[in-house]
């Protein structure tokens, strides 16, 4: 992808190094990956450290219990002294994530235009350990996360190496998804359907709830297609092999082939975020045809 040089979004905030209020859970990975990329519509305001960041997790699919045991084994308050330092490959990724935001202000702001609505630009938070959100308290384990209550982006950058290792899922255009899904729930905010949703598997079993979560998670993965060809049509930077690593990290973090790996075993019950294969099929979908009103996750059957 050709972002060098290119204008960054100003809707950010640097928060890196201003230490996180818990003691982060990355010795467990495996049990927070249920957590990554997802969108959360919780408006609790949050501030009760330990059992917001339990409530959060257990919204995105991660079970409590595991956090629970793990959390009291950890320190409560983790503050960071003098100036935060960043090395050159971080600061890089950061100018690289606000060049991909700024494209996805312009490509959504067009769409909502042809809509004849006003799009609304979130803010993207960068952060290190943890910091504080709109839906509690945010740990750098979670992964990349989108908050409806304050309508901010929180990614820690160092998620982007961890792709690239652990997931098999590097490239830059592979991080653009990442950011460009988050938006994409940002979009379901702003369209009304992650309210909607929200309130829906608040009344429903835990079954149906995860059911209506992975298709509210493929219809990001289907609006950041969408980007993905609306920044190619119109903005021609994207390489060759760049959809090919969007797509590889779509599948790479299916929620079959993350428990797979984890667990060694599948349970489709508690999928939140769809199969590798589903969430290849509506990112591509959505890049195939750049066309929102093909992204209908909730009435598509099967998915
Ligand atoms: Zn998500």
């Amino acid at each position: 992808m050709q972002w060098q040089g290119r204008q960054g979004s100003e809707n950010v905030e640097d928060r890196r190094g201003q230490g996180g209020s818990s003691g982060g859970f990355s010795g467990n990975f495996g049990g927070n990956l249920g957590g990554l990329l997802g969108g959360k519509g919780c408006g609790c305001g949050g501030g009760i450290g330990t059992i917001i960041v339990i409530l959060v997790l257990w919204l995105m699919g991660v079970n409590p219990l595991t956090l629970l045991q793990l959390s009291s084994e950890l320190p409560t308050q983790q503050t960071q002294t003098g100036e935060y330092q960043s090395s050159a490959e971080e600061d890089s990724m950061m100018r690289f994530s606000e060049v991909v935001l700024k494209l996805t202000e312009d490509v959504w702001t067009d769409i909502f235009n042809q809509m004849g609505k006003t799009y609304r630009k979130p803010t993207l938070v960068f952060y290190t350990q943890g910091t504080q959100s709109g839906c509690g308290v945010a740990d750098a384990a979670v992964g990349p996360f989108y908050c409806s209550a304050d309508e901010k982006i929180y990614l820690d950058l160092s998620f982007f190496n961890q792709m690239a290792t652990q997931f098999h899922a590097g490239g830059d255009f592979a991080y653009a998804y990442v950011i460009a899904h988050e938006v994409g729930h940002h979009v379901q905010k702003l369209l009304g359907t992650l309210d909607q949703v929200n309130a829906q598997m608040a009344r429903s079993s835990k079954t149906v709830a995860n059911e209506l979560s992975v298709r509210l998670e493929l219809q990001a993965d289907f609006y950041a297609g969408v980007w993905a060809n609306h920044t190619d049509s119109q903005f021609h930077i994207l390489d060759p092999g760049d959809i090919e690593a969007a797509l590889n990290a779509a599948s790479q973090i299916g929620d079959d082939t993350l428990q797979k790996e984890t667990q060694g075993y599948i349970q489709p019950d508690s999928f939140t975020h769809g199969t590798s294969k589903q969430r290849y099929t509506w990112f591509n979908k959505g890049y195939k045809t750049g066309d929102i009103s093909y992204g209908d996750t909730f009435s598509a059957n099967p998915l």
